[in-house]
This record gives C-alpha cells, sequence and structure tokens, in this order.
C-alpha cells in the first residue's frame, strides 16, 4: 500500500468527491454541449520530423466530436494577445502554440470557464497562464488569479512559468504554499500582489487570516484537477471556492487525465465550461516507448537497475517508489554503490526538498528517486528515462508518472520493473490506455538513441 502520495494527501486519488449536499451547486448553470479535441499523433505539416508526437495537430478521427477547426488559433499572434505578454512569450521559446493552446488560450483569455484536458508535457500550464496574464489589469495591485496546485514543487513550478512569460509586463506573482515562513509571506501578500500560485491548506490559511484578500479575484484555476477533487484534497477546495464570492469568478480546470467523475464535479462548479477533451486511448503518447522488465523477485530490482544504469547513457531519469521508506532504502543501496542519485517524499524538510529538486534541474544530480509526490506536473526537460520500480497503485499515476519523460514531443523510455505478480496489471494498464509495453529488449545500448 502506498504510503504516501501529494501533499496533505494521505489517500489515493481514485476515490472522488461526492456531492450530497453541493456548495457548488449554486453555480450550476446548463450543460454545454461535449466538445471532444484530441491531440493525435497523425501527421501534419508543422509536426517536428523524427518520430515526435505531433504536439500542434488539430485532427480528430471522431468528427462527430470534434471542435470546429475555427475555433483553434494557430499562433500566438492571432490570438489578440497585450503585446507585452506576446514578447514574453517569444521570449520565453515558444514559436507555436501546441494543439491544447491553439484551441484553449482564446477562451481562457475571454473569461470563459475551461475543462481542459491534453497529454502530458503538452504545454497546459501556459494555456491557462497566458489566459491570467492577458486579463490581470496591472493597475490593480491586488490579487486577481489564484492557481491551485496539489504540490508546493509543482506551485513553484507554475510561479516561474508565470513570472517567465509575464516578465514584461512586470506581472507580481506570489507562492503561497507550507513549508515557508507565515509572517514573511503575510506582510509580501500585504504590499500587493497580481497573482497566487499555492498549495490549497496554505491559502485557506492566508485567507482566513485576511492577508489573502479575494474581493478582486477573478479567476481561479485548479491544475492536475482531478488531484485536487479527489479525497484529500476536495474540502481543502471546497472552503477556498465558498469564500469566493465574485459572481463571475471564471474557472479553468486541466489535467492529463480527467476520470468522468471529474467531469460531472467539475461540471457542477463551473458555469456552461468549455471542454476540451482527449479520448482514452490517446492519452499515451508514441513518444515514450514503454518497456517491462521481468525480474522475478523483488530483490532483484535493485541489481537490475544498477545493470542497467551501467548500460545507458542517461542524462536524467527519475525512479518512481510506492513508499518513502522504499524511496529512502533505494537511495541509500545505490548510493553505496556509488551512484550520485537525490531523492524526494514528503517526510522531508521543506528545505530539503526543495534542495533536491534544485540539484536535478541544475544537474547536479541526475537521477531522483521519489514517490508519487513528484508524478504530477514536474517539467524537467532532460528527463529521457522513467523507472517505475513499483507498478503504481493507480492507473492514472502510472500515465503521469512516465509523463516526466518526453516533454513536449521529446522521446522518452520508461522501464517498469516487475515481479511475476505483476503481469495481470500491467496487462490492465495496457488495455486501459490501448497502449503496448513490451518486454525490453536484450540489446539495449541504443534505447535512449
Ligand atoms: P503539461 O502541463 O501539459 O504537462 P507543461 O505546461 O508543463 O505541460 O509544458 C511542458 C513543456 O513544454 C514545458 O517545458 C514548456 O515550457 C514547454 N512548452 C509549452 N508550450 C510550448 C510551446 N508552445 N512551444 C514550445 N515549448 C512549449
Ligand atoms: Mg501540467
Amino acid at each position: 500500500m502506498s504510503d504516501n502520495c501529494l501533499d496533505k494527501k494521505e489517500e489515493t486519488n481514485s476515490v472522488l468527491l461526492t456531492s450530497q449536499e453541493d456548495p457548488f451547486a449554486d453555480k450550476q448553470e446548463k450543460e454545454e454541449a461535449y466538445i471532444s479535441s484530441s491531440i493525435t499523433n497523425s501527421s501534419h505539416p508543422s509536426a517536428e520530423v523524427g518520430g515526435k508526437p505531433d504536439l500542434w495537430s488539430k485532427e480528430s478521427d471522431d468528427s462527430s466530436n470534434a471542435g470546429n477547426k475555427d475555433d483553434y488559433v494557430d499562433s500566438f499572434e492571432h490570438m489578440g494577445l497585450r503585446e507585452p505578454l506576446l514578447r514574453g512569450i517569444y521570449s520565453y521559446g515558444f514559436e507555436l502554440p501546441s494543439a491544447i493552446q491553439q484551441r484553449a488560450i482564446v477562451p481562457c483569455c475571454k473569461g470563459q470557464d475551461v475543462i481542459a484536458q491534453a497529454q502530458s508535457g503538452t504545454g497546459k500550464t501556459a494555456t491557462f497562464a497566458v489566459g491570467i496574464l492577458q486579463q490581470l489589469d496591472m493597475s490593480v495591485d491586488q490579487c486577481q488569479a489564484l492557481v491551485l496546485a496539489p504540490t508546493r514543487e509543482l506551485a513553484r513550478q507554475t510561479e516561474t512559468v508565470l513570472l517567465s512569460l509575464g516578465d514584461y509586463m512586470k506581472v507580481n506573482v506570489f507562492l503561497v504554499v507550507g513549508g515557508e515562513k507565515v509572517r514573511d509571506m503575510m506582510s509580501a501578500l500585504n504590499s500587493g500582489v497580481h497573482v497566487v500560485v499555492g498549495t490549497p491548506g496554505r491559502v485557506m490559511h492566508m485567507i482566513r487570516a485576511g492577508a489573502l484578500e479575494t474581493d478582486k479575484l477573478k479567476i481561479l484555476v485548479l491544475d492536475e484537477v482531478d488531484v485536487m477533487l479527489s479525497r484529500g484534497f476536495e474540502q481543502q477546495v471546497r472552503d477556498i471556492f465558498m469564500e469566493l464570492k465574485n459572481p463571475s469568478l471564471q474557472c479553468i480546470t486541466v489535467s492529463a487525465t480527467l476520470p468522468n467523475d471529474v467531469i460531472k464535479i467539475a461540471d457542477k462548479f463551473l458555469r456552461n465550461p468549455l471542454k476540451i477533451l482527449v479520448k482514452q486511448e490517446e492519452i499515451t503518447l508514441e513518444g515514450i516507448k514503454q518497456y517491462y522488465v521481468d525480474v522475478g523477485k523483488e530483490e532483484y530490482k535493485m541489481e537490475t537497475i544498477c545493470d542497467l544504469y551501467g548500460i545507458l547513457s542517461i542524462a536524467k531519469s527519475v525512479i518512481f517508489c510506492n513508499t518513502k521508506h522504499k524511496v529512502q532504502w533505494l537511495q541509500d543501496r545505490m548510493s553505496a554503490r556509488d551512484f550520485t542519485v537525490s531523492a524526494i517524499h514528503s517526510d522531508q524538510s521543506p528545505e530539503e526538498r526543495k534542495t533536491v529538486m534544485k540539484e536535478f534541474r541544475t544537474g547536479s544530480s541526475r537521477i531522483l528517486i521519489g514517490t508519487d509526490l513528484i508524478s504530477r506536473g514536474i517539467d524537467v526537460h532532460q528527463v529521457s528515462l522513467v523507472f517505475n520500480f513499483d507498478l503504481p497503485p493507480e492507473r492514472e499515476s502510472y500515465i503521469h508518472r512516465i509523463g516526466r519523460g518526453g516533454r513536449f514531443g521529446r522521446k522518452g523510455v520508461a522501464i517498469n520493473l516487475i515481479t511475476q505478480d505483476d503481469h495481470r496489471k500491467l496487462r490492465e494498464l495496457e488495455v486501459f490506455y490501448s497502449t503496448a509495453i513490451e518486454e525490453l529488449p536484450k540489446k539495449i545500448d541504443h534505447l535512449l538513441d
């Protein structure tokens, strides 16, 4: 049983909030027609060559559900964005918007409620970030947008993206997460910020303490919405939502995995939302090759992983374990074998977690062992290999874990270490995601080429 998931979340995220008495109900309006806009891997003139998935394709093979092609805006220039924001986007290195960006940025900018699903690493952060930055009134020094994320690491990363894209707008973005000093946080909030990115517990704390004023708040974003509306977070998210009194509050919810129950719940508190969904069989990215190695017995996993590191030359890699204990154990064992490895889990101090992420991002450590704490949202470009030392307890988690590699069309490899008992579970994953998880070939020296 997993003893660790995301911040503040003791339970797995498969149990979704059931809404008997529903505080979101008063915001419900009529349901919007279902719009599906899958990011397929079909060929497209602007697709990158070399087997990369096509991030720009607007084709859907289910035309009855496909969004109108006119709803896609295929360049940032044609989105009607303010000039300093456009400059920020280009300076950040973006040239063309991905499919989800083509489809969702304009509605986000217009204040429309949006439920957006798109595969891992296809640019959902910039989608809502541009939506926020476009709508800020820079003459108002009060919080106008709130982004909630399930972990401090993800919140910190999103803060960085907002600051970078909004650089020429001189946007004030502030991070509200546990582990930072409450008093400093309060005085910073009092001095005026445009956007807050945070985790639910500390955000609620700041609202209740009167440090985070919400009267000018016009946009709420729930990143990784399926986690945010799962047990462990849902009460806090509801509590925050109830504090936001703006009748025309815009809600944007995003994730790569959107189980039906989550869509139903989101439907209750979003107003007439635009839904952009991906078909189940299209959630996995072709650019991420998936393999398994049957090691026979649990105790052979460590040997196997060390052997593989001996053969493969890997820029950066992540190893997922299901428990904090195992993360620690594996770190100790691999360090004893002279591997430079970092480890992250929720029992570490905030400072330690911050240092570990920094070391991994800068490359002073190139192997990161972690729990599902880092399975969601974390974006480190050079990660080309993800190991599942243990198969994840939930199937959503599988897609997020392997999605830490192969970001924005880059190639990635995922290797699952399994024992005899895991074959059935592996098969279930293959069926659920209509994907193939092949046995790792004997000759693997060119696996990551
Ligand atoms: P998601 O949230 O969909 O998993 P992210 O928002 O974390 O994905 O983006 C994944 C990576 O893709 C990031 O490194 C981001 O900078 C990059 N990216 C996003 N949009 C673009 C774009 N239009 N052009 C180039 N890179 C992009
Ligand atoms: Mg994301």
